[in-house]
């Protein structure tokens, strides 16, 4: 989508720190890192939140589940844990509308709900 930031970082018109990239995946560096680890995994494919998903992406996000934990376990922080967020919509925080899942670790995370 020609608007889209993250599509944008997908065609490297804008840089980023990648740390994993395949046919369907990019996984990068958050602009922002809001702890030790922080990660931002994302189609290839521009589906704007969770909620456009279909039963047809389910082995892509399942993928991105699979390279979330390869991405903690390079990054030594699958043993003291980590947490995988995807924030939805205005109620969920979502303030980039091409689909992401936080990879967060690196530090103990305090209470969940905000
Ligand atoms: P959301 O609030 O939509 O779940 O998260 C969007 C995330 O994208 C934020 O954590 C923000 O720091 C990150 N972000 C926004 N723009 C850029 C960018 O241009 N490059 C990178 N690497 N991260 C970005
Ligand atoms: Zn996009």
């Amino acid at each position: 989508m020609m608007d889209c930031i993250f599509c944008k970082i997908i065609k490297k018109e804008i840089p980023s720190q990648i740390v994993f990239e395949d046919d369907e995946i990019l996984a990068f560096k958050d602009i922002n890192p809001m702890a030790p680890v922080h990660i931002l995994l994302i189609p290839k494919k521009h589906i704007s939140d969770i909620t456009e998903i279909s039963s047809d992406d389910a082995e892509l996000i399942g993928r991105i589940h699979v390279t979330a934990v390869k991405i903690a376990k390079d990054l030594g922080i699958d043993q003291d844990g980590f947490r995988l967020v995807n924030n939805c919509k205005k109620h969920g925080g979502q303030e980039v509308f091409h689909l992401h899942f936080h990879l967060i670790g690196g530090r103990k995370l305090g209470a969940f709900a905000g």
